[in-house]
């Protein structure tokens, strides 16, 4: 049994009342964060260092006091501190090299708030502080952990939704396999596993894309700020959601069933993938998300007690020979699907081929066991004997193009 953290996010319907509340939470913690962030700006200008949390919580306690800000008084305090907290977390990010300079936050942005404690879910309403009667809330999935903390966020077409953050014990009804895969992203398809296996692009997301182009055409065309404008900006900010929704829904799908089937799955890191500069490729790799795969991929293996190695090294996966370690230099052109080993004659489909190079470099350079791929004695043999030599370096020497 492991613990495990679970976000669940739900539809709100907040009544006019509770919506203007609402509207002031998301006001008062976006004032707080740049209020303060401000402050440390000036601060750091002015002296060369800034106030920390603790020293900004106090401040706060004494600008609810003020008159001019004594409004901050109506909304939950707790989800004020939180917003100091989120401010002195982006400082750190930054201070760490993580994250760029923390922004100020805009209204035009998304609007969220947090709220830290105290928060249940009853008889479908979401009840917070400041929130007696409780907002009516769609629970379409059963809760099983402990609650924690909340996010409550407006998105720019106008829909309100609640990210509950859970803790909870997890037993998990996957098996052990003892088989590995290395899976990669393919040029025609999304996702394309050392043993030949497909995952599509969804049919979905390159539909609503296609609408979602033509939308924004449109919007281009209208007057900013009148109401036609408005309009068409809510079609275009409903499209984004539809896209982004059913690609998460398809990368949940994907990254489970490789779980459920693989013990080991050896995948390149994200940094690596920008590595390969190709106009055409760059635009698929955000359209496949594999950030966002990766994610999923990562926490439901944890979940699950399977493992994901990320390969952290560029390496020429689809361009070097899974068979005799050839390093095809002369394909530079990454829209060539196929080609063949000149030393071994070996066909390649250029994206198994580099997925088989992963799974492969991915085990050389861990202690997971043994490969399993099924795809063919010759092959086998070879993923056999390479444990032990084939590092990108003796590929190196192999290469003679
Ligand atoms: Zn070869």
């Amino acid at each position: 049994m492991r613990k495990i953290h679970r976000t669940y996010k739900f539809r709100l319907y907040p009544n006019r009342e509770q919506a203007e509340l609402l509207a002031r939470h998301f006001g008062c913690a976006r004032f707080v964060y740049n209020h303060f962030l401000n402050q440390r700006k000036e601060q750091y200008r002015l002296t060369g260092k800034s106030d920390n949390f603790y020293a900004q919580e106090r401040s706060l306690t004494e600008l609810k006091k003020q008159e001019a800000t004594t409004w901050l008084k109506e909304v939950n305090s707790q989800s004020l501190q939180f917003a100091l907290r989120s401010l002195e977390t982006a400082y750190t990010n930054f201070f760490k090299k993580r994250a760029m300079f923390p922004n100020f936050k805009s209204k035009h942005s998304k609007n969220s708030f947090t709220v830290p404690q105290h928060v249940s879910i009853v008889g479908g309403r979401l009840f917070l502080p400041k929130f007696k009667e409780g907002i009516k809330c769609h629970v379409h999935r059963e809760i099983t952990g402990k609650v924690g903390k909340a996010t409550i966020s407006k998105t720019p077409s106008g829909k309100y939704f609640v990210s509950v953050f859970t803790e909870e014990e997890y037993v998990t009804s996957v098996k052990k396999s003892g088989k590995s895969v290395g899976v990669d992203m393919g040029l025609k398809d999304l996702l394309i596993t050392s043993e030949g296996e497909i995952f599509k692009n969804n049919r979905y997301v390159k539909r609503y894309e296609s609408k979602l182009a033509k939308a924004q055409r449109h919007l281009s065309r209208k007057k900013k700020g009148s109401r036609g404008f408005e309009n068409q900006r809510l079609k275009v900010s409903r499209l984004h959601e539809k896209i982004a929704n059913s690609r998460a829904d398809y990368l949940h799908k994907c990254s489970i069933s490789l779980v459920r089937r693989y013990d080991t799955i050896c995948i390149e890191d994200l940094n690596v993938k920008g590595m390969e500069k190709n106009h055409r490729l760059a635009k698929s790799i955000t359209d496949a998300s594999w950030g966002i795969f990766v994610s999923m991929l990562t926490y439901k293996a944890e979940w699950n007690g399977k493992k994901v190695v990320k390969i952290d090294r560029y390496f020429p996966s689809s361009q070097t020979c899974n068979v005799c370690g050839y390093v095809n230099k002369h394909t530079k052109d990454l829209s060539v699907r196929e080609w063949e080993c000149p030393v071994c004659h070996t066909h390649h489909d250029r994206d198994v081929n580099a997925a088989i190079n992963i799974l492969r470099f991915g085990l050389n350079h861990t202690s997971a066991g043994a490969v399993d791929y099924t795809g063919g004695e010759e092959v086998r043999a070879d993923l056999s004997e390479s444990r032990s030599s084939a590092k990108p370096e003796a590929y190196k020497s192999l290469a003679c193009g």
